[in-house]
């Protein structure tokens, strides 16, 4: 590099420029770090209100009587679709597109529930146990005629215990069943558990994706009386699942189910910030490189040729 005295005159002029440029240049970059500290304050906000929200559920789980358990699906196709007394059928008067007969009249579910419900049977078969479906999918009409009926056998507390009111019965999804002995001992009464056939139901029903739907002393829970004869198909996933976590209630295994979904959703909203937090680093560095250079550019545009190629390598 030639270096004549008149270069070294007009150094410190040059080195000053410099030094203003990029003391122009610092506090941009500085103030860039500080709105994406900001950035990260702000996002911490909503997934930790999300925690929150989750919180209080869990918490009320424990007083069950007063808590609304939560429906991870209301589509009444779907196993999943949870249906209490909190939960009517949407449509209330909802009939399944496709009802399959598992063994005659009065025994149609959903293709899918009715292929797992023989297989059930041939498996009890199997074990030695010869069940029977006594019941499957009800009607909006047939329900409403049953309930009535028990209502005006029993009154309406009490029917309401023992069935449930149109547009709130599982039956109606062709999703559930009522099934027995097929000696018909027991039939459509808690003794059934006490038999070789409803214990070999309790043990089994999940290996076929069902569940017994109202287990004994839930009632607070599921709404209604102990029913060891009325298997829900959930798919075998979600009935082994409640087994492996000993959810008694489809109802808790529901309100998990949707906490599981709120947390999933969380994690994703927080990957996708972070993701928006580092584009936006890049995006600050691209534009201070640029405006360096820019500036450069300027401060160095009426030197003469010799000055530039010393000083702007
Ligand atoms: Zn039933």
């Amino acid at each position: 590099m030639m270096t004549t005295p008149d270069t070294l005159r007009r150094l410190p002029a040059v080195a000053t420029s410099i030094a203003l440029a990029a003391a122009f240049l610092l506090p941009a970059a500085t103030a860039q770090a500080s709105p994406v500290g900001d950035l990260q304050s702000t996002q911490a906000t909503p997934s930790s209100a999300a925690t929150a929200e989750a919180t209080p559920g869990k918490n009320s789980k424990s007083s069950t009587s007063d808590h609304q358990y939560a429906a991870y699906s209301t589509d009444p196709a779907s196993p999943l679709v949870l249906v209490n007394k909190d939960h009517p059928l949407q449509p209330r008067d909802y009939a399944p597109k496709d009802l399959v007969s598992v063994s005659g009249n009065g025994t149609e579910m959903v293709p899918r529930a009715a292929k797992a419900m023989k297989k059930l049977i041939a498996g009890g078969a199997r074990d030695g146990q010869r069940l029977t479906v006594i019941s499957a999918y009800r009607s909006y009409d047939h329900q409403l005629a049953l309930f009535q009926r028990y209502t005006r056998k029993y009154g309406k507390d009490y029917a309401a215990r023992i069935s449930a009111k149109p547009g709130t019965s599982e039956h109606q999804l062709g999703l559930s069943a009522d099934v027995g002995a097929a000696s018909g001992q027991c039939a459509l009464k808690a003794c059934l558990a006490d038999l070789p056939s409803g214990k070999w139901i309790a043990a089994h029903a999940a290996d076929y994706g069902f569940i017994v739907r109202y287990p004994q002393d839930e009632h607070e829970t599921t709404g209604y009386n102990f029913e060891p004869w009325h298997l829900r198909y959930v798919g075998t996933k979600a009935a082994q699942r409640m087994d492996q976590q000993d959810m008694a209630t489809f109802e808790e295994y529901s309100d998990h189910l949707v906490a599981d979904r709120k947390k999933q959703k969380s994690k994703t909203a927080k990957k996708e910030a972070a993701a928006e937090r580092q584009a936006a680093r890049e995006k600050a560095a691209r534009d201070a490189e640029w405006e360096r250079q820019e500036r450069r550019a300027e401060e160095t545009r009426w030197w003469p040729d010799w000055a530039r190629s010393a000083f702007t390598e």
